[in-house]
C-alpha cells in the first residue's frame, strides 16, 4: 500500500504542488501552522530518518537543498524553520519522511 504521501506523488490525492524534481515533491500542508507551511518529501518510500541508509544520502542533501530553495521562492527572507519530526518521540504522524518549512511569522523556541 502505497504511503498517504506516494499518493500526492502519484496525484491519486490532491494537493497544492510548488516544487517538483526527479528525486522529491514539495507540496502546501494541509493544516498549515504558519503562513508559509511545505512539506518537502524524497519520492522513495522512507519512512523517518531512522530508515536513512548511506545510499540515501544524496536524496537527504536534495530535500534540504529543495527547502531552502522553496523558502526563497515563498519570499522567507526574514528567515524559516527547517523541522523533521522522527518517530513517535518526535510528533511524526506520517509514515513517510518529510520537511516542514515553516515561515512568515516570528517562529518560537523551544517547540512544545
Ligand atoms: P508529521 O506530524 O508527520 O511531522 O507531519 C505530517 C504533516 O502532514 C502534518 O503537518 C499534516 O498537516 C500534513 N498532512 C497530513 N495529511 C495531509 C494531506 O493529505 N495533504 C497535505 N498536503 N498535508 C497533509
Amino acid at each position: 500500500m502505497a504511503t498517504l504521501f506516494t499518493q500526492i506523488v502519484q496525484r491519486e490525492i490532491p494537493a497544492d504542488i510548488v516544487y517538483e524534481d526527479d528525486l522529491t515533491l514539495a507540496f502546501r500542508d494541509i493544516a498549515p501552522k504558519a503562513p508559509t507551511h511545505i512539506l518537502v518529501i524524497p519520492k522513495k518510500e522512507i519512512v523517518s530518518l531512522a530508515e536513512l541508509t548511506a545510499e540515501d544520502e544524496a536524496i537527504v542533501g536534495r530535500c534540504v537543498m529543495v527547502a531552502h530553495k522553496v523558502a526563497q521562492a515563498e519570499g522567507l527572507d526574514g528567515g524559516y524553520r527547517l523541522v523533521c519530526n522522527s518517530g513517535d518521540d518526535g510528533g511524526q504522524e506520517v509514515p513517510h519522511l518529510h520537511f516542514h518549512v515553516l515561515g512568515g511569522r516570528k517562529l518560537t523556541w523551544p517547540p512544545g
